[in-house]
């Protein structure tokens, strides 16, 4: 689902016809003004959630408590937020109360940094009373407001002040390094998938290395679970970004083996997809460290939506390594799944007819399997009966 951006303006004027003040907001608007293609384009208005279902057919309430819908229009979705403030964050999570407000500014003021608190208008004018396009023209991520004031309400903010320096490949302001260095302590009050998703996109940037550094001089990899305890992991630097927590986990393990996947999994607390998908990761390395190249039996193992990842853990961790040498290991695959091969546990079965069934029938079957992909034997039936025939009977069990 590509972002839309006729089909805002579009959404803009129907507000506006109806009476109601409204904007492009955030992120968007950001993208749009640095010529980056965008994510979501999200939308600020005067208008009550309940004022917006009336102008618009199809609408989901989404967050009515904080003023959000999700508006389908011109089959593009977008979250249309009533103008609002929050205050107080006791709980360093969510605000205390959420306030309606009256205008845009007062809406834009809750932001957190200066380049992500820019409104458009539908004429294409952009509303920018934090110098936000000064501070985009200047590439530096700044604090609307004061630094430490807003970390403080959301700790998340020092995560996406390093993130957002990342992605754009800027620099965050001294007071901002300076607030994250005296508060990152504060990050212990955060729910850790929520880190997890800023972390995620951090070492994903463009300017990784920089996040990385700034992770690592500001003191935030010491509220980051597994990296806290383990200073060497800490100025580790990937020597390509890394794309996901299936990747950055098989990167990290080389460097400290000794932690396992299931203490990733759980500190993170990571999804069963990324643990499946780093298990992959991390045999395909461990095949590919003992061949020294991309081996058949690898190409054949590694699901094939994971190969490019697979290049992309093997260049971060040093490796001369071409993105084509997954493709051109797999198109000399005699086989790519298990019902090609000529021989199934059926003809097993009857090779040894005296054996009573156990798991020799599938470990004879991986020999089989390992034998045909790495060409040592041939994928037709006769040729594998001859070979399965000189075997000696198997131990039963
Ligand atoms: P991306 O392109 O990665 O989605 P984004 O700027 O759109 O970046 P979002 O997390 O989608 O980031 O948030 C949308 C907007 O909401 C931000 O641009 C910012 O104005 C505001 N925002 C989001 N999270 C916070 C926060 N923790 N504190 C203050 N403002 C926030
Ligand atoms: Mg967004």
């Amino acid at each position: 689902h590509k972002p839309s951006l006729h089909s805002a303006f579009n959404l803009l004027s129907c507000l506006e016809e109806a009476g109601y003040e409204s904007h492009i907001v955030g992120g968007a608007v950001r993208d749009i003004v640095l010529g980056r293609p965008m994510g979501d384009i999200d939308i600020a208005t005067s208008a009550t959630p309940q004022q917006v279902m009336s102008v618009f057919s199809h609408v989901i309430p989404i967050g009515i408590d904080h003023g959000t819908v999700m508006v389908r229009y011109q089959s593009h979705s977008f979250e249309v937020t009533t103008y609002r403030t929050e205050e107080g964050y006791t709980d360093f999570r969510h605000p205390d109360e959420v306030a309606f407000v009256n205008s845009i500014r007062k809406d834009l003021s809750r932001r957190d940094f200066t380049i992500n608190a820019m409104a458009m208008n539908q004429n294409g004018d952009v509303i920018d009373p934090f110098h936000g396009k000064k501070d985009l023209s200047k590439r530096v991520i700044r604090a609307v407001g004061d630094a430490h004031t807003r970390f403080n309400e959301d700790p998340l903010r020092m995560m996406r002040a390093i993130r957002f320096a990342s992605q754009l490949q800027f620099e965050v302001t001294e007071e901002v390094k300076q607030a994250i260095y005296n508060q990152a302590s504060l990050l212990n009050h955060i729910a850790v998938e929520r880190i997890a998703v800023e972390f995620e996109k951090l070492v994903a940037g463009k300017g990784y290395q920089n996040g990385i550094h700034l992770c690592d001089t500001l003191g935030v990899f010491s509220y980051l679970p597994i990296f806290s305890a383990h200073r060497s992991l800490q100025v580790a630097v990937p020597r390509q970004k890394l794309f996901g927590f299936a990747q950055l986990i098989t990167y990290y393990r080389e460097q400290t083996p000794t932690i396992s996947l299931q203490k990733w999994v759980k500190d993170w607390k990571l999804s069963n997809r990324v643990k499946r998908e780093a298990l992959s990761l991390h045999s395909a390395l461990t095949e590919y460290k003992q061949h020294d190249e991309m081996t058949l039996w690898l190409a054949y193992q590694l699901p094939e939506h994971l190969a490019a990842s697979f290049i992309q853990v093997l260049k971060a961790l040093g490796y001369p390594v071409k993105k084509e040498a997954f493709t051109e290991v797999s198109t000399l695959l005699p086989i790519h799944s298990i019902d090609e091969l000529a021989f199934q546990a059926r003809d097993l079965i009857k090779a040894f007819p005296n054996l009573e069934k156990g798991s020799w029938i599938s470990s004879g079957i991986e020999s089989i399997e390992y034998a045909v992909v790495t060409k040592q034997l041939n994928n037709k039936y006769e040729h594998i009966k001859e070979w399965v025939d000189q075997w000696n009977p198997p131990a039963s069990n």
